[in-house]
């Protein structure tokens, strides 16, 4: 076990605790990481992990600014947490493990959630271009070693919001898929809450 101590549940919503709640406070916090990640010129995505209900951390896309192309905010979580991770799975592998992202993980991020034994992923906003995790999901041909693992994916909590910032990126011209982002995300636009 490293040395990373996970921080308390971080707040009380009027007294009430309710998952809605929970899912709604950890999702604005991936969505404030998103809104840093545009004004930087980066994807506008964010990323929050929580293990057994406490708050681990937050981090964003930051793939242009470091000329990387694993600086994806979901692997930079797993980067910094994975030896706590693999010790808080060993004391107990039916531990809950929720990442929270703004945008459907993409296949090097879905990946790492699996391989980090990840239980949930609430996603804002799926990803019709670049998302695996929905046809993941649905494909019987993976191995045993991953279908056993296939995390919960749950859509929707502010994902307007989320597709909203990528169309404002999108306009931004710094992606050689801009175009292709803008009509994406423009005629998704419509069909989220
Ligand atoms: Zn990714």
């Amino acid at each position: 076990m490293n040395k990373i101590k996970p921080k308390r549940f971080p707040f009380t919503i009027n007294n009430v605790q309710s998952n809605d709640d929970i899912d709604m406070f950890f999702m604005s916090v991936a969505l404030e990481e998103a809104k840093t990640s545009l004004k930087c010129g980066d994807f506008p995505i964010g990323a929050v992990l929580v293990d057994e209900y406490h708050y681990l951390g937050k981090e964003r896309s930051s793939a242009f600014t470091d000329t990387s192309w694993v600086s994806h905010a979901e692997m930079k979580l797993f980067s910094k947490y994975s030896p706590y991770l693999l010790g808080t799975y060993r004391a107990n592998p039916n531990r809950y493990l929720c990442l929270y992202t703004t945008m459907e993980p993409c296949i090097m991020c879905f990946g790492a959630s699996i391989l980090h034994r990840v239980s949930r992923i609430v996603i804002a906003c799926p990803d019709p271009n670049a998302g695996i995790s929905s046809v993941f999901a649905c494909n019987s041909n993976v191995g045993i070693f991953y279908k056993s693992r296939v995390p919960k994916i749950e859509f929707g909590i502010l994902g307007k919001r989320s597709c909203a910032l990528m169309i404002e990126f999108s306009k931004m011209g710094i992606s050689e898929s801009s175009e292709n982002i803008y009509k994406t995300f423009t005629a998704l636009e419509a069909t989220l809450k």
